[in-house]
């Protein structure tokens, strides 16, 4: 069976929705792939905030932007995605163009810290409402490691209670359906 890359067709999808001078967030920084791509959409007149608990991540995220022409564009957190609403300027409220999550832990990194439903479904409220009309969250959920069914079930349930008249959501699965294939959900609001 072919394996999709999720990472991919996030990447795919918030492309096609982003332009220069957008405000984005990246809620789990992680080691910066995901904040590095969205940088480069946004930049040179746009905004990434990056949201991590852990600071070794969010320093691999810095040296990862550390040659980007426009390092201005990025701000990194050092706080819970759960703090999103306070953390964000108000000034960006409703503004926001993307909310990116790649859930579990840091490839490389310390395994027993991962995002936890108590946090994530905050955040998750948080960003729906930060949202600018037209705009996407992609949440990448992993039920395949220990708490991660959990949170994937939770964030599916999130999902399937929001106003069906504001957001429109899909999934995508990285493999035929199986319980512990990773998935990628797609939130958007509607115009
Ligand atoms: N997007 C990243 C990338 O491109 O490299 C990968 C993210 S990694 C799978 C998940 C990250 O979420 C970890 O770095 C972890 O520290 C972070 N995390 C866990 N709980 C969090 C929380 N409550 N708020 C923000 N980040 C959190």
């Amino acid at each position: 069976m072919k394996r999709i890359s999720l990472v991919k067709e996030a990447h795919n999808l918030i492309k096609d929705r982003l332009h220069p001078g957008d405000i984005v967030i990246d809620a789990t920084v992680g080691n910066g792939h995901d904040t590095l791509f969205l940088v480069e959409q946004v930049m040179p007149a746009g905004k990434v905030y990056g949201f991590d608990i852990q600071q070794a991540a969010l320093d691999s995220a810095r040296s990862k932007c550390g040659q980007l022409s426009h390092p201005e564009c990025l701000t990194l957190i050092h706080a819970s995605h759960a703090l999103m609403a306070e953390k964000i300027p108000d000034e960006h409220h409703s503004k926001i163009s993307a909310v990116m999550f790649n859930l579990g832990y840091l490839p490389g990194g310390d395994k027993s810290i991962i995002t936890r439903t108590d946090s994530t479904l905050p955040a998750l409220n948080s960003a729906s409402q930060l949202l600018a009309a037209g705009g996407v969250i992609t949440i990448l959920a992993y039920p395949g490691h220990v708490g991660g069914d959990r949170e994937t079930d939770q964030v599916k349930h999130w999902c399937d209670q929001l106003d069906a008249k504001q957001f429109r959501v899909s999934t995508i699965y990285s493999l035929e359906h199986k319980d512990s294939a990773p998935r990628l959900f797609t939130v958007s609001k509607m115009r």
